[in-house]
């Protein structure tokens, strides 16, 4: 019985057992196992004494390496009884065949011991562990239970445990501090009756889904107030504990007392937003309180804000001592904290001596020009300080109206515009704020704000007017006169930007550029048409007449254009003929030696002073325009408007000047002037303001 039988019996062995049982082993490996045990089994076939046993090692065995499957068992005792005396060419006798059966069963029983033994090994291997792992969970169970119980008894926040109808089951001792109530009492109250009235609807609307089971956890700020009246900031977090059902079991709540963050971060808020020489609220707060009343009402709803400033506090300030002013600004903030009262209301001190009223409800605007009265009522009597009797009063903008479509900005700054026409208009008053006046303010305000950049771009241009001889219609002078040509809003007279450029002070320089112009086309005039030329007059005004640099820049502009200065006339009207302490300014008298000629403007509108033209180096009186229209014929004449200008006339002959009659439209207006006795006249009759090509043609035409 050659190896090469055993080999090819141990092969058919590994094939009939393949896919039987899950081994841990290649088929190589297999084939060499089961290669051993036919070994065995055929040393146990030929052993004299014939013994079985090895068989019953083989069954052992085959389970030891994973061939635990019945089907394993059955197709090996099958190949062992058939095919084993053949594959291995032994001769068949009953002797065999019955070895053969003993062989058999006795595998088989080594291979069920075996199999047995190992189920019954793996079943007490899962039941340990099922013990083990129960008395982790116990064990761990009673550790957290008792880390629970220590840290819900000690913590130091609190902490409830209530039923799902609010009633509240435990409470630790943190928490009995905080709400300052036994346990007992707490265990027959529900968490309904911590209900606190500041409570935000927010709160409770959190605590109903809680309860619904709709949310697990939230966490809000709560009030408290305890039974002896005191009360406690907390900082809650509510959690639902649900069942292994997923129902709702418990509500949690965990209770933080943040009562001393709450009153030192109050303490902070209250400083920060309080003015500390007044106490009353600052800027901040009363513009926190103004965005909320505009955010959280209905468009519909009106505000109001009186914005106070006092009347000459600086003087009182800087001549009585800070001491005195710190005084009377804490003195005036009682007085109108008495007089304004009302939820809806707040004083705040702005600033300086900026106070500023909010009515939150305003019924209207005649209610709040009521509280500007009243304000202006109760600084009426003298305010006493250190011996002082202060007579105040403060100006007060009002700006009143529907919140729709606004923003507390721009309530601060029409009321800020409007206070700033209530001081403009006479101090002790209050003002209302007028959208249109705004309207036109700021209209004013873009120009003038665009009119550096225009004077650059050279958007300024002059137009002229003849200065007629009244007798023989001969043209004397022309005037100068600005225009400016927008790129918006195309060409603007000098009515929209003069007085602009007075305020802003462009008017220098403005000025300075119409001058040279104007000396440029005279400098061309007289080149043009010789001495019978006119002379050009350009308007000086009253702030140019006091700009240090006039004298030279005329000077300058005459050199650099040639023009002789008995060719240049210069108009002021009567206030800029005037220095500040009604002294004649000086730099007319230098100019008039040089031989430039001086002309009083718009005569008859302002002061109408004759008698310090004497000292003045006056050459020429401007009658203003508005005289014409009582002069238009003699029948129809208004004889006090005729006495008058023949009483000027008379007076400005007396002083040697000679006079021109503005306004001249109509031929009877020009005859009676030169009947009282004018020199010259300027108006539409004559010619209207005209171009540089058409003033040229107009002079050719008229040149004497
Ligand atoms: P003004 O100096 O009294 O200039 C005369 C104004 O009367 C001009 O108005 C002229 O167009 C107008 N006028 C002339 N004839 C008649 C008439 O028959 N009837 C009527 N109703 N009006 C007539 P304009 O050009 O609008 O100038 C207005 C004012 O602007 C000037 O008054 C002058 O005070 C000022 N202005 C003009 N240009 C300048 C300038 O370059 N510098 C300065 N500082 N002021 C200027
Ligand atoms: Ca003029
Ligand atoms: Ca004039």
């Amino acid at each position: 019985m050659s190896r090469t039988d055993r080999r090819r019996f141990a092969a058919v062995w590994a094939q009939s057992l393949m896919g039987t049982s899950y081994v841990p082993m290649t088929s190589a490996e297999v084939e060499g196992r089961l290669l051993g045990y036919t070994d065995e089994l055929v040393a146990a076939l030929l052993s004299e004494p014939f013994d079985p046993a090895p068989a019953h090692v083989v069954g052992d065995d085959l389970v030891a390496v994973h061939f635990t499957s019945a089907e394993s068992l059955a197709r090996s005792v099958d190949l062992l009884g058939e095919r084993f005396l053949a594959e291995l060419n032994l001769p068949e006798d009953s002797g065999r065949r019955q070895r053969v059966s003993a062989l058999q069963s006795s595998l088989c029983t080594g291979f069920v011991h075996a199999a047995r033994k190992r189920t019954l090994d793996e079943q007490e291997a899962i039941r340990q562990a099922v013990l083990d792992a129960r008395d982790a969970v116990e064990q761990a169970l009673r550790t957290s239970e008792a880390r629970f119980r220590a840290i819900f008894a000690e913590a130091a926040i609190g902490i409830s445990i209530a039923d799902m109808n609010g009633r509240i089951l435990e409470v630790n001792s943190s928490l009995r501090r905080i709400l300052g109530r036994p346990t007992e009492e707490l265990r027959r109250m529900t968490t309904h009756d911590l209900l606190h009235p500041a409570d935000s609807e927010g709160v409770w609307r959190l605590y109903e889904e809680l309860v619904r089971g709709e949310r697990d956890q939230y966490r809000i700020e709560k009030q408290f107030i305890r039974p002896d009246g005191s009360r406690a900031w907390t900082e809650l977090i509510m959690s639902l504990v649900r069942g292994e059902d997923g129902l709702p079991l418990y509500q949690v709540a965990m209770i933080e007392d943040v009562t001393d963050r709450k009153m030192l971060q109050d303490r902070l808020r209250h400083q920060a937003m309080h003015d500390p020489l007044t106490g009353l609220p600052n800027r901040a707060l009363f513009l926190e309180r103004l965005t909320a009343a505009m955010r959280d009402r209905k468009p519909e709803h009106r505000v109001a804000l009186c914005y106070m400033d006092l009347d000459g506090f600086k003087v009182i300030n800087d001549s009585l001592g800070h001491h005195v002013g710190d005084d009377l600004l804490v003195a005036v903030s009682e007085r109108l904290a008495l007089s304004v009262h009302g939820a809806d209301r707040m004083v705040a001190r702005m600033g300086g001596d900026e106070f500023v009223i909010l009515i939150e409800d305003s019924a209207s605007t005649e209610q709040a020009i009521e509280v500007a009265d009243e304000i202006l009522d109760t600084l009426v009597e003298p305010i006493r300080i250190g011996g002082h009797e202060l007579s105040v009063s403060a100006s007060i903008g009002i700006v009143e109206r529907c919140i729709a479509n606004q923003s507390a900005a721009e309530l601060m700054r029409d009321a800020d515009v409007t206070l700033y026409w209530a001081k403009a208009e006479g101090k002790g008053q209050w003002a209302l704020f007028d959208p249109e006046r705004n309207a036109t303010e700021v209209a004013q305000y873009r120009l003038s704000a665009t009119m550096p950049a225009a004077l650059e771009r050279e958007e300024f241009f002059v137009e002229y007017q003849p200065l007629v001889g009244l007798r023989e219609f001969g043209v004397v002078g022309v005037e100068a006169l600005a225009r400016w040509w927008h790129p918006d809003l195309g060409r603007l007279g000098p009515d929209r930007f003069i007085a602009l450029a007075e305020e802003t002070g462009l008017i220098v320089p403005l000025g300075r550029w119409v001058l040279r112009q104007a000396c440029r086309q005279a400098k061309q005039w007289h080149e043009e048409f010789g001495e019978p030329a006119p002379f050009v007059s350009v308007n000086l005004a009253v702030r140019q007449s006091r700009d240090p640099n006039l004298v030279s820049d005329v000077q300058s502009i005459l050199r650099e254009t040639g023009l002789e200065p008995c060719r240049l006339q210069l108009e002021l009207t009567e206030s800029a003929v005037m220095g500040t302490a009604d002294e004649p300014i000086e730099a007319l008298g230098t100019l008039a030696k040089m031989g430039v000629r001086i002309a009083i403007d718009d005569f008859g509108t302002g002061y109408s002073n004759l008698a310090y033209l004497r000292h003045l180096p006056v050459h020429e009186l401007k009658i203003a325009g508005s005289f014409m229209s009582g002069l238009r014929d003699p029948e129809r004449a208004d004889p006090v408007d005729a006495r008058i200008v023949g009483t000027l006339v008379d007076l400005a002959h007396t002083l040697g000047l000679t006079v021109t009659a503005e306004g001249v439209e109509t031929h009877a207006q020009a005859r009676r002037m030169a009947d009282i006795g004018c020199e010259t006249g300027q108006g539409f009759f004559f010619a209207r303001p005209c171009s540089t090509e058409r003033i040229r043609a107009f002079i050719a035409d008229h040149v004497s």
